[in-house]
């Protein structure tokens, strides 16, 4: 039986894992940390089980939904039936979009044209490039910003703030003066055009590590595979374009036909090449924060499930019944402000989009900075993920910073590590 080493428990890791461990591969996985999940990860806080950040998937993420399928957890998660948003203004107004469930294409347009937040002249204006990217070749928008595209496309200031700007930063957590246009465009082409279900939104139902990670490893050690944590790799020993060992805080590891490294390229960076340099072309990344703040309150009359908040300081809202979750993405600002500074920010944004909260009290709260969330998706960075190169025969790299084409999300580490599973039964 052929043997695989794994190296990093996030979920390229253990999407390489349980599809290589399925396939009847040996698989040894090692993870640094005492958790496996990596950015997806989950803990015990004030008698609940919260997690290190919201995250949310659409239906286009089909990679994901093969990963849940294979470890039994698609029931973990609630599907929308068809696109469905309800965005609140900080006057309290909500709007909604909602696209009906048949006539797709054209649902989505639908959708757009009753959607109130915009005026009639601005939904048009939103369908007719929603229309046009559906047709376009995103190599016409190579290093453009996506400010640059949508001046050039004649979109409206209001639009951009109050609609791409969104849209943009959610699925991308990078600024739209920053955003790369031609990662943009194809997203975009993926959600609304792939098929009649790919923009509906989906959300674990229950913590991210019950929904993705406890699944895997129950899977992976069903399979015979083996999981280690709080074991670090730090040196891999290279003999003639292969890495004959790997060094890791407890012992030397060389009995294994193949190495998928499953770090973040800063992870990569740490590690002793012994016996020459590297020879790894990495990409250089910046980094994009998200601030998640889990609150308890005296009482929660909302009734949706999420909130987009328009204008807000922060983007969206979460209903988790016995407790709230507010998110900020490309949160610069707020990663620098203190815990005290941010709860006041939001208890007062809690009062001024939500008028039904009348006598609202913090009764406990937890704030969440992931100051290397995500990487930021501009032109630079799909150069520098493009000339990504690796010349060890015996070693793959997944992560959702690898050459996935799309921004570094749950979808793009699950790809990576599905995609270097299919390459090594091919050999
Ligand atoms: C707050 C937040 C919100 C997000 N929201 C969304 C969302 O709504 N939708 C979405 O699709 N995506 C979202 N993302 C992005 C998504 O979580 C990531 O793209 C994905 O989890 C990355 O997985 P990965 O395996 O590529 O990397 P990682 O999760 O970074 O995994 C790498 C693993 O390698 C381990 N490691 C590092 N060094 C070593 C070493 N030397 N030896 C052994 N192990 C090592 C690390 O501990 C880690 O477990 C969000 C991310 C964050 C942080």
């Amino acid at each position: 039986m052929r043997k695989v080493l794994i190296i990093g428990g996030g979920l390229s890791g253990l999407s390489s894992a349980t599809f290589l461990s399925n396939s009847g591969y040996q698989v040894e996985l090692i993870e640094a940390s005492p958790k496996l999940g990596g950015k997806t990860y989950s803990f015990n806080y004030n008698g609940s089980k919260v997690d290190n950040g919201q995250h949310i998937l659409m239906e286009c993420y089909s990679n994901t939904l093969e990963y849940v399928d294979l470890i039994g957890s698609r029931k973990l998660f609630d599907f929308q039936e068809s696109l469905s948003l309800t965005s609140v203004d900080a006057d309290g107004k909500a709007y909604k979009l909602k696209v009906p469930k048949h006539f797709y294409p054209l649902n989505h347009l639908i959708g757009f044209l009753k959607y109130k937040l915009f005026t009639l002249k601005e939904r048009v204006e939103i369908i007719r490039l929603l229309l046009k990217i559906k047709y376009m070749d995103e190599k016409e928008a190579k290093s453009k910003t996506l400010y640059e595209f949508l001046v050039e496309q004649k979109q409206s200031e209001r639009t951009i703030s109050l609609f791409w700007d969104n849209v943009v930063i959610s699925a991308m957590n990078t600024k739209l003066k920053s955003a790369s246009a031609e990662m943009f465009i194809r997203i975009v082409r993926i959600i609304f055009f792939e098929n009649k279900r790919s923009a509906n939104i989906i959300i674990p139902n229950v913590d991210l590590s019950s929904a993705f990670v406890n699944p895997a490893q129950n899977l992976i050690n069903r399979n015979g595979g083996k999981i280690s944590t709080s074991e670090k790799a730090i040196g891999f020993i290279v003999e003639q374009e292969k890495i004959i060992s790997v060094e890791t805080n407890k012992r030397t590891i060389s009995d294994y036909d193949f190495i998928i490294s499953a770090l973040p390229e800063y992870g990569i960076r740490k590690i002793a090449f012994k016996n020459g340099v590297s020879r790894l072309k990495l990409p250089a990344l910046e980094y994009s924060p998200i601030v998640s703040v889990h609150v308890w309150l005296n009482e929660n009359p909302l009734k949706e499930k999420m909130y987009n908040l328009i204008e807000g300081e922060f983007d969206w809202l979460f209903n988790h019944g016995e407790y709230i979750t507010l998110i900020k993405s490309s949160a610069e600002k707020l990663v620098t402000i203190n815990n005290n500074e941010v709860i006041k920010i939001v208890f007062s944004e809690l009062k001024k989009y939500f008028a039904i909260f009348t006598n609202i009290e913090i009764k406990e709260y937890v704030v969440l900075k992931e100051k290397r969330a995500t990487f930021i998706s501009d032109s630079d960075s799909i150069e520098q993920r493009n000339s990504l190169f690796n010349p060890y025969s015996n070693m793959f790299l997944v992560g959702d910073w690898t050459k996935t084409e799309l921004p570094a999300t749950i979808e793009g580490a699950i790809k990576s590590g599905k995609d270097v599973a299919e390459k090594i039964k091919m050999l």
